[in-house]
């Protein structure tokens, strides 16, 4: 792991340099500042578009400080945007009804650190105050056994997960609805999107307004059927999860979608085994045609998600509709 402590800066860098650069298109502040070997790193939110409440959408990367691929694809995401509106008058006039927020790198010290966890290793998504109702997947779940060991939940509220939990819920309060994209890799051969719960079998309340948007998304795009949607309960519970934790505290004042884009990097380290021999290998691709594929193969995704955002797709559902849908979701994710 050592190897890579010199270069993991790399996208805490991009971030900074996109500010410097652009800083004039954006609302940008620190949620958190912190340290590491007497560096200054923060927890850096930038939001462009509408201040009023209105649709939100969040693209949230780099909570787990291994996996730099989740990071690059929301600062692809930013990159793309920040560039195109100086001409683009289809997205000025987005951004006139819309916000579109983003945390790049929740977790600045596991990125340079090159860890999982932060700087207390702690992993953040097995932090949060909330525990699984029937016991935790072993170990993976969350653990308590050992700072030393992965997918540990440390025994207080961690500084980052305090941070964007307050970050999500003052955007809940201003926004009329509220879709999150949490991007994440190292699950299995296929991108998966998970919604909540985590911690529990239960269905969520919001799985009526993920049915549409997928709906919406497979119908309009029949060739990008390689996100498979389902509760991450279905793969393993965990405690601590943050999305489950701002679910289960959502005010539902307005439609609350966190989804977590888990992008399938053993796939990865199949077409390239010599990736299982190095460590952050094993979350990131290595060789540079399936970079830029990865970065550029999420962004329909996240342009889908403003786009109905914009719509008003999900302010629109009436609540007959919407009983509908939720009985539609459950026939398919719930067995
Ligand atoms: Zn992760």
């Amino acid at each position: 792991m050592s190897k890579f402590s010199f270069e993991h800066a790399f996208e805490i860098d991009t971030l900074k340099r996109l500010i410097a650069k652009h800083q004039n298109h954006f609302h940008h502040h620190s949620l958190l500042d912190l340290h590491y070997r007497g560096t200054p790193v923060s927890l850096t939110a930038i939001e462009l578009g509408k201040q009023h409440k209105c649709p939100t959408v969040l693209f949230v990367g780099g909570v787990h400080g291994v996996e730099r691929i989740g990071a690059q694809v929301v600062l692809a995401c930013l990159n793309n945007l920040i560039n195109r509106l100086p001409w683009d008058t289809h997205l000025q006039q987005l951004l006139r009804h819309v916000r579109v927020a983003f945390l790049p790198i929740v977790n600045p010290v596991g990125f340079l650190k090159g860890t999982r966890g932060n700087g207390n290793n702690v992993d953040l998504m097995r932090n949060a105050p909330i525990e699984a109702d029937n016991g935790a997947t072993f170990m993976v779940g969350g653990q308590r056994v050992s700072a030393k060991l992965p997918w540990y939940r440390g025994t207080q509220l961690e500084a980052e997960t305090r941070a964007l939990i307050d970050y999500v819920q003052a955007q809940q309060q201003r926004s009329s609805s509220l879709v999150c994209l949490d991007v994440h890799s190292g699950f299995g051969m296929e991108d998966h999107i998970w919604f909540p719960y985590a911690y529990s079998k239960k269905p969520f309340e919001g799985m009526g307004y993920i049915y549409h948007l997928k709906q919406l998304f497979d119908k309009g795009y029949p060739h990008h059927g390689y996100y498979r949607f389902a509760p991450q309960n279905h793969y393993y519970q965990t405690h601590g999860d943050i999305w489950d934790y701002l679910s289960v505290n959502d005010g539902k004042q307005a439609p609350f979608i966190p989804l977590t884009l888990e992008m399938g990097s053993w796939a990865w380290v199949r077409k390239n085994p010599r990736q299982m021999f190095n460590f952050p290998g094993y979350f990131n691709p290595q060789k540079p045609h399936r970079h830029d594929r990865i970065l550029r193969r999420h962004l329909i995704l996240m342009q889908f998600l403003m786009e109905s955002a914009y719509a008003n797709v999900l302010e629109k559902i009436s609540a007959p509709v919407l009983t509908g849908l939720n009985k539609d979701a459950r026939r398919i994710w719930c067995k």
